[in-house]
């Protein structure tokens, strides 16, 4: 008998595109090689407003994949509508969660599973969450000895509640961290809500408008460096990947940049040196841990080229996985292909919260 294989994806994030093309990639590969005689895929789909749909809905979002045209006379969903239909998914040997940024990349899609006792791909809910939290993200790292920029942890009160705090807040930020710096809130990916901010005025509407996405925010002093990436792969005896370089002509790696084609490149193998691409491997490894990360990340550095100085930007626990993402190219320019990578995370996901079949 197959293994069938869960593959949540979509999901309430401003990364439910991606989610669905990282899920359409994995099922093809699920569905390729030797995989296709290990594996059956049931997708299950979480729409945009909360609904999760598995059968032939779902499977059409994951040919087409793009999210399904939205009727505007439906009428809303209800929370009654947002409970999973267990009938229809009770044949699942093992989840793949293909859900980036919040409500799956943070630990509550991992919650659900932990408490049904269901096997898993990927991070725990600790990991997930303290992977997504910039500012609890940051304060493991700090705690595991790896250097990374200046921050300072704002609360989405001292932005927008007190007349008074706010301009002790942006002195505060102006004397410790200085211009420019990064406004970003703390719980969101692909650049959604960050700023940078290069004055006064500047940092008043990042601030004002980091709030307006997340409680949380962080602010940290801007660095001018090359963005370089690390692949990890593994549960306790993790494996860091050969590292790859994001390089583009805007400003910062902002959303447009990230999502239109063209306006960024990559190079993979990275062009540094070797005791700095050693260096960061281990950093990358030594974060996976730091976090309590499993089976799959992606960790982000800046190098400071002139100093040789190595940062760490953050860590990614649920890292774009479409044929043209960066994780699975890392993994590929080390010797380990799509299908196997896939069937590798499934095999790590049984060995970490299940019996393997
Ligand atoms: P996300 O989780 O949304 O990817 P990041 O923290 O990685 O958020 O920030 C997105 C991008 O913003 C980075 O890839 C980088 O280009 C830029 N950036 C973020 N923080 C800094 C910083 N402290 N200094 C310089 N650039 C930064
Ligand atoms: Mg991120
Ligand atoms: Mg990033």
């Amino acid at each position: 008998a197959t293994v069938t294989v869960g593959l949540v994806f979509g999901g309430c994030s401003g990364e439910h595109e991606v989610s669905i093309r990282s899920a359409q990639a994995i099922a093809r590969a699920l569905d390729s090689g030797s995989n296709a005689q290990k594996y059956t895929v049931l997708p299950v789909y979480i729409r945009k407003d909360g609904v999760w749909l598995a059968g032939a809905t779902a499977e059409s979002v994951l040919t087409a994949g793009v999210p399904p045209q939205e009727t505007s006379d439906a009428p809303a969903a209800t929370a009654r509508d947002r409970l999973p239909q267990f009938d229809q998914i009770a044949d699942i040997d093992i989840w793949f969660p293909v859900l980036h940024g919040p409500n799956g990349e943070d630990g509550t899609v991992q919650g659900l599973l932990t408490l049904m006792q269901q096997p898993y791909v990927g991070a725990g809910v600790l990991g997930s969450a303290v992977g997504m939290d910039k500012i609890a993200m940051k304060m493991a790292f700090a705690q595991a000895g790896l250097p990374q920029v200046k921050y300072l942890a704002v609360n989405r009160a001292e932005v927008w509640s007190n007349p008074c705090v706010f301009p002790k807040l942006c002195d505060r930020i102006e004397a410790e961290l200085g211009y420019p710096c990064f406004v970003k809130p703390a719980n969101l990916g692909s650049s959604v809500g960050i700023a940078k901010a290069t004055s006064r005025k500047e940092l008043e509407a990042a601030l004002d408008n980091a709030a307006s996405y997340d409680r949380r925010i962080i602010v940290e002093t801007g660095v001018v460096a090359r963005e370089v990436e690390c692949a990890v792969l593994g549960n306790d005896n993790p494996r860091a990947s050969v590292l790859g370089e994001i390089t583009f002509q805007s400003d910062f790696y902002d959303y447009e940049t990230k999502y239109t084609s063209g306006q960024s490149q990559h190079t993979i193998p990275a062009q540094v040196p070797e005791a700095i691409a050693r260096r960061i491997q281990e950093m990358a490894i030594t974060a996976f841990q730091a976090v309590d990360a499993a089976g799959i990340s992606r960790v982000d550095f800046f190098y400071v080229e002139a100093t040789g100085e190595v940062l760490i930007n953050e860590i990614n626990t649920l890292p774009g996985f479409t044929a043209t993402s960066m994780y699975p190219m890392m993994w590929e320019a080390s010797g380990v292909d799509f299908e196997e990578l896939v069937d590798t995370l499934i095999q790590l996901g049984f060995e970490r919260t299940g019996s393997s079949p």
